[in-house]
């Protein structure tokens, strides 16, 4: 019951997760004007304006003029949804969960509009470190969660330059040296590093995947944020079995 509960409040939190992700990068106001279909401008009902169950009931379409609307929105409220009742499962209700969770509602933005439009947004990066700060001291971890900031942003800022100087272009965004503190704020600098591993593998094959469909080589950039937010979040989940792996 209590797990349905959360599942439901997740969904409600990746709803405003959407329009943030939406209006955020366009400089638009979160709370006006309210959601609307963006093909025929009307105006989404509340019935129909429910996380996850609007979706399936009305099929994916405008229910005013019929258009496709992307399943995009779903699939956040569905991550966050799940990360709210898995995050229970795994934490039970205490500072974990509530470090879990925040650092869900912190990544989830941050990964899909740098999918989006290839930027951090400052505006959730930057609080996100300090959030990422605090939890460590209620988690007994004030150290490792200090260093594990340090750690993230000095090892983004090395390649950063290092691919400056050899590929003479940036194969990193500024970015993601706020990205690598927050994470490593949450995990600690052994967390850190397993995450940067996991995020350079994914987006490995993610890079080879994109380069046999579409053939050719990687002209574009791939952004990275999404790749070390799906590592942190592995490492929140799984750190403490990971680092025992290794004997950290
Ligand atoms: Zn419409």
């Amino acid at each position: 019951m209590i797990g349905f509960i959360l599942f439901v409040i997740g969904a409600v939190f990746g709803s405003f997760l959407n329009v943030v992700i939406y209006r955020l990068p366009r400089k638009m106001s979160i709370v006006n004007p309210p959601s609307h279909c963006p093909v025929c401008g009307e105006r989404i009902k509340p019935y129909d304006n429910i996380p996850i169950l609007s979706y399936i009931i009305l099929r994916g379409r405008c229910r005013n003029c019929g258009a496709m609307i992307s399943p995009r929105y779903t699939i956040v409220e569905s991550i966050v949804a799940f990360s709210f009742l898995f995050g229970y499962l795994r934490f039970g209700l205490g500072v974990e969960y509530i470090g879990f969770v925040l650092l869900t509602l912190l990544l989830v933005p941050i990964a899909f509009i740098d999918l989006d439009v290839m930027l951090i947004p400052d505006s959730i990066a930057i609080p996100g470190i300090v959030i990422g700060l605090l939890v460590g001291i209620f988690r007994g971890f004030v150290v490792q969660s200090f260093l594990g900031g340090v750690a993230g942003a000095s090892t983004i800022l090395f390649f950063y330059y290092v691919g400056k100087l050899i590929y003479k272009r940036e194969a990193m965004g500024l970015g993601d040296v706020r990205i690598g503190a927050l994470i490593g704020a949450f995990t600690g600098w052994a967390g850190w590093l397993i995450s940067l591993v996991i995020a350079a593998f994914l987006g490995s094959i993610y890079g080879i995947l994109l380069v046999r469909i579409k053939g050719g080589d990687l002209k574009n950039e791939i952004p990275f944020g999404p790749f070390l937010a799906m590592g942190g979040y592995a490492v929140y989940i799984w750190g403490s079995s990971i680092l025992k792996l290794f004997q950290i």
